[in-house]
């Protein structure tokens, strides 16, 4: 019955194809998605999928669904199609767009069949305020048993981990005054800004290599005669596992407090950006979904990539057995967010991508839902690291 999937993919590919392309010609950054989101909707649509717009307060996130009508498992499959700025389609989060809604619609034809239900999530703004946070918190995955996405890169990897990431922002509060007339009137608050980075260097020496503590100073005063009386520093800080990068917070945050403390200011500590937790690859959907990669591929399958990125994936594979694994765009060396990456998501190899990460996202779904001793291994799995 597999085989109907590709029958069914050649129906599709074309229209995929074009869809992805008109992405490419007109990227749209997160949460502004409009023209993307219309484009993968419209098509789920026309092949029957009931589409809500619009869910967890973000204007460009869907969820369509697919029911056979008969009992069985639901699997998700997760579009993102946003783009970044200056750079276009460099992620080609195009093809992740296309290859999730592509890979919904086939194996919708032959549901019927096997039972069970297919839902196809829009997930907008992932290189910025990723919204499968929100979709995580809200239980938008507690009916849902298994969710796949899968990402192009140079080659082929299996899917793997990320780091588990906080955005925190530290606005310190002083009191202007002329910086040479009256210094003694005044309170520095970007002094406040250098003793955070101070400390936090010094910070560095005893932890573990995978965090990652990195920022900048966003505001540092408006002229060198004034003591600047606002600063701001923007941190992302990272670690391999939440519980771990949960306490290296806790200790950024004592040394913000100790920079306010040894300056006079005040702090005022606040997330700027959503925290996207570790991805947690389920290994038995990730093995099932390579085998059926190096089915409809040529392409050699990398082990998993040392990765020091944060992906909001992450949090979906802390509610729902998930997998993100990698799909080559046969350029080995090829860097992501680049013109280049992006370029080459519209060349023959593009399509190739687009049509074999299609094929086994759909083969996968297809063995989760006719295949029970592999779902419930997946389950047992998903228990074991909870
Ligand atoms: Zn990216
Ligand atoms: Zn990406």
């Amino acid at each position: 019955m597999k085989n109907l999937l590709d029958v069914e993919l050649q129906k599709i590919e074309k229209s995929l194809w074009k869809i992805s392309k008109e992405m490419y010609e007109n990227p749209e950054l997160g949460d502004q998605e409009f023209e993307s989101m219309n484009l993968l909707v419209t098509l789920l649509k026309e092949h029957e999928f009931q589409t809500e717009i619009g869910i967890v307060g973000r204007p460009t996130a869907f969820k369509s669904v697919f029911n056979s009508g008969k009992p069985g498992p639901t699997i998700a499959y997760l579009a993102e199609y946003d783009a970044l700025p200056g750079i276009g389609h460099g992620c080609g989060h195009n093809l992740i767009g296309t290859m999730s809604v592509g890979a919904g619609i086939i194996l919708s034809k032959i549901i019927n069949k096997i039972g069970g239900s297919i839902v196809v999530l829009g997930t907008p703004a992932e290189e910025t305020n990723g919204a499968k946070v929100p979709m995580s918190k809200k239980g938008i995955f507690d009916d849902i048993d298994v969710a796949m996405i899968v990402h192009p890169s140079d080659q082929s990897y299996i899917s793997g981990d990320s780091l588990a990431m906080d955005a925190i922002q530290f606005a310190y509060t002083g009191k202007s005054s002329h910086a040479s007339a009256s210094p003694e009137e005044g309170i520095n608050a970007l002094d406040g800004v250098i003793q955070l980075f101070n400390g936090i260097n010094a910070l560095r020496e005893h932890l573990p290599s995978d965090v990652r503590i990195h920022g900048i100073i966003s505001e540092g005063g408006k002229a060198a005669n004034v003591v600047p009386d606002f600063a701001v520093g923007q941190f992302y800080i990272r670690a391999k596992q939440r519980a771990y990068l949960d306490k290296v917070v806790e200790k950024v945050i004592s040394i913000a407090q100790g920079a306010a403390l040894m300056t006079g200011t005040t702090v005022e500590i606040s997330n700027y950006e959503l925290s996207y937790d570790d991805m947690i690859t389920n290994q038995v959907l990730s093995d099932c979904f390579t085998n059926n990669l190096q089915q409809t591929s040529k392409l050699p399958i990398n082990e998993a990539k040392q990765t020091y990125g944060s992906i909001d994936m992450g949090n979906v594979s802390h509610v729902v057995p998930a997998i993100h694994p990698y799909i080559g765009l046969n350029k080995p060396g090829l860097i992501a967010h680049t013109k280049e990456f992006a370029a080459q998501t519209t060349t023959e190899d593009g399509y190739e991508t687009l049509k074999t990460g299609a094929l086994a996202l759909a083969y996968t779904g297809y063995d989760v839902l006719t295949d029970k001793k592999l779902l419930e291994s997946i389950q047992q799995e998903f228990q074991r690291n909870k």
